[in-house]
């Protein structure tokens, strides 16, 4: 050992290992460490710095027979020389009992202590510096507290929620069995080999929470595993479950550690914040364990949200965490304020309207997944929900998170305190931060002004009235703006909510663009088709005049410049009919070209131009089935003259071109275009 320390030629490999980083994200390093340099490399990452300690060696603790079996149980299945069991099993006991005298918390079978000594005894370092290694892989990686495990569940949840529930519903709970995988770092589960591999990159990534990306990536590995023994009993999957660290194998750990680095970066960070020191500091934390033992999904901060929406530039690479927040406020509060780039779901549409709902629902996953498509920035794969904030008013948002967790919508997490929290945060800058933040109908606007008011007359000796009042009052004030607003909102509804093919994908990709003040006074182009609305126009019964449709090339038409996009689409008649049809959309107009079963000839059946639209309906229960109207503004109203009927496969992306074209005539010529259909 003298030599070896005298030889500086280790310390100069040490310092390279150290210096390369030898990540496991880099695919050129693995690692893994050399056994000459594991101790040396352990220690500088764990932090250990020799320190010389005192070992009493008096063996009088209440459970010191239990612990001294344990020990021996061991170390009789290790297999090594006797000579080597007398000094590994003294080893064992007297720093157990040290440590267990230091931490003052009664030594139990199966509390990791033993298992996670092991592999340190194994680098054969001098006594005391074994201990200091063991008191610093106790200190910051092991987990104090029950919220770890509720955090672990949280993750299966997040990630794999069908997963997640079966567990539920056989009701295994992680501490079934994970609790020897997180109190002893995996060590009880695996074999010396393959833990000292784990720990070499473990130690590495110097992350507490490392431990729940590598136990994620060994539930999910045996996804279909676990779900096959659905019909065993609970006590035959729990030790399926807490068995499946014994099968990895060495070759299996670089693996290991690259997917659980990958879920890692997959995950919301928020909980690492509020929780690390909870776990891992021995602070008390009741209020940050109670939140996570309560969480309903991944609960995400406001302050991670901000990052990720508004500097998303940082996030492009394809490692990246992306969200996509979705606002599920009441109409009326999403329209005093909101992120110029959250998807408004009205989670209240859930019990009044179930089926505007359900559409709503399908516009919302539409919706992003043309932002993905298109890159945009609101793109996200990861559901952020964001409520008011204030438990009352969440029931609705609480119940729509519940059932996208039923249908095993993946990544789906909620935001902390909700809107009121995202308020807070911009504080003075909420005007810049929000789009149309009216600090008249904002809520939490109203709530601090009323709050401002009730503390000034308290302190003018007023009546005070408790910490109720001011949002009773506010209650009133809502209920009111609500009523007078009944039918606007009614029309916001429509415009922002319920048709998934308007404005939202476009406000998504344009944030920028103000399309939502500009349309309000108009009437809604894009509604849901309304099973009262009246026939507002008779269709043409009489049979079409083939002959009088112009007989076009259709490739030269699909290549002009002007046409932006073509959709495949199937006009029905009202006679019954149907044909093979496509759409066009240029800048202007919208063109229907029907296939006439000779090669590249089409007849012009439609050609409108996009100002003649006055409205686009869909039937709730086939959102392929499209209608457009055709007419001219009159009054508060509409002058329906004409319509045309199409299934349109791919209706979303179809309207959603459509619209954009409108809102461009709109932003170039103003309403200067009255419709004028002609044919
Ligand atoms: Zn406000």
């Amino acid at each position: 050992m003298a030599d070896s320390y005298n030889d500086k030629s280790w310390i100069a490999e040490l310092e390279s290992a150290l210096k390369e980083e030898s990540s496991i994200s880099n695919g050129e390093e693995n690692g893994f460490i050399s056994d000459e340099l594991r101790a040396e490399i352990w220690k500088s990452c764990l932090g250990v710095h020799s320190r010389s300690t005192y070992f009493d060696e008096i063996f009088d603790l209440p459970e010191q027979n239990v612990l001294r079996q344990d020990c021996q149980q061991f170390v009789a299945k290790l297999g090594n020389a006797e000579e080597d069991k007398l000094s590994v099993l003294s080893d064992l006991e007297s720093l157990l009992t040290y440590h267990r005298k230091s931490v003052s918390i009664p030594y139990t079978t199966g509390n990791g202590w033993v298992e996670l000594l092991l592999p340190l005894i194994a680098l054969k370092l001098p006594r005391a510096e074994t201990y200091l290694l063991f008191e610093a892989v106790v200190s910051k990686y092991i987990p104090r507290g029950v919220a770890f495990y509720h955090l672990f569940r949280l993750l299966l949840l997040y990630h794999e929620p069908a997963l997640c529930s079966f567990l539920d519903t056989k009701r295994i709970t992680p501490e079934l069995y994970a609790s020897s995988w997180f109190q002893s770092l995996f060590a009880a589960s695996c074999s010396l080999p393959v833990i000292t591999l784990v720990w070499d990159l473990y130690f590495q990534q110097s992350d507490p929470f490392f431990l729940l990306f590598l136990a994620l990536v060994i539930v999910i590995n045996s996804r279909e595993q676990i779900l096959s023994l659905k019909d065993k009993p609970k006590q035959y999957i729990v030790e399926a479950l807490s068995g499946l660290p014994s099968a990895l194998q060495e070759s299996d750990v670089h693996d290991l550690c690259s997917l659980a680095q990958y879920y890692s970066c997959r995950t919301p960070g928020s909980f690492r914040q509020d929780l690390e020191r909870c776990l891992f500091d021995d602070e008390d934390c009741p209020e940050a364990t109670r939140a996570i033992t309560q969480a309903l999904c991944l609960p995400v901060n406001v302050s991670e949200l901000v990052d990720n929406i508004v500097s998303p530039q940082e996030l492009t690479s394809a490692d990246g965490l992306r969200f996509f927040l979705v606002d599920c406020r009441p109409a009326d509060q999403y329209n005093a304020g909101h992120v110029s780039t959250a998807f408004h779901l009205d989670c209240n549409l859930m019990l009044q309207a179930g089926d505007v709902y359900k559409t709503a629902v399908q516009g919302l996953l539409s919706a992003q997944q043309q932002a993905l498509d298109a890159g945009s920035s609101a793109g996200g794969e990861h559901l952020v929900f964001m409520g008011s904030g204030l438990l009352d008013q969440d029931q609705y948002t609480h119940m729509v998170v519940a059932s996208f967790l039923r249908d095993s919508a993946r990544y789906v997490s909620i935001l902390n305190g909700g809107y009121h929290a995202l308020h807070d945060y911009y504080g003075d800058s909420i005007d810049f931060s929000l789009a149309d933040h009216d600090n008249i109908a904002c809520q939490v606007c109203i709530e601090n002004n009323a709050n401002s008011e009730n503390t000034s007359l308290q302190s003018a000796g007023g009546n005070a009235n408790g910490v109720q009042s001011p949002s009773r009052d506010i209650f009133g004030k809502i209920g009111a703006v609500v009523k007078s607003k009944s039918v606007e909102v009614k029309e916001k509804l429509l415009e922002y909510i319920v048709n998934p093919s308007g404005g939202d994908v476009e406000r998504h990709v344009k944030p920028s663009d103000k399309i939502g003040k500009r349309y309000r006074n108009m009437a809604p182009v894009f509604s849901i088709d309304d099973e009262h609305e009246p026939q507002d126009v008779g269709w043409n019964v009489a049979e079409e005049d083939d002959s009088q449709f112009e007989v076009v090339s259709l490739s030269s038409w699909r290549d002009r410049n002007d046409i932006i996009e073509t959709f495949e689409c199937k006009e029905l008649k009202m006679n019954g009919e149907t044909y093979e049809s496509e759409l066009l959309v240029s800048k202007s107009h919208v063109y229907v070209l029907r296939h006439t079963g000779k090669s590249d000839s089409a007849k012009v059946i439609v050609r409108k131009p996009l100002s003649a639209i006055v409205r686009i309906t869909r039937k709730k229960k086939y959102p392929q089935l499209i209608t457009f109207k055709y007419g001219s503004p009159q009054g508060d109203g509409v002058n329906i003259t004409d319509m045309d009927r199409f299934v349109i496969p791919k209706a979303n992306d179809a309207t959603n071109v459509i619209s954009q074209q409108i809102f461009n005539l709109l932003k170039r010529d103003g309403d200067s275009e009255d419709g004028t259909g002609s044919q």
